[in-house]
């Protein structure tokens, strides 16, 4: 599985980063992003908690 942070949504809540932060850190932008191009079987539910709790919807999975 991949995720994707749509930067144009993301307003750097840091929520993401907290629950996940083997997949998202803060880009130079002090946006978040993904770290990983692909999330390993064992992190997939921390990801899906993060997409959940994104409040603007900024992450995608595919
Ligand atoms: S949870 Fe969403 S809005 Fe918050 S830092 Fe992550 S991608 Fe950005």
């Amino acid at each position: 599985m991949r995720v994707e942070v749509d930067q144009e949504l993301c307003i750097s809540c840091g929520a993401c980063i907290d629950l996940c932060p083997d997949v998202f850190d803060w880009n130079e932008d002090d946006k978040a992003h993904n770290i990983v191009d692909e999330v390993s079987p064992e992190l997939e539910e921390q990801v899906h908690e993060a997409v959940e709790s994104c409040p603007t919807s900024a992450i995608s999975e595919e």
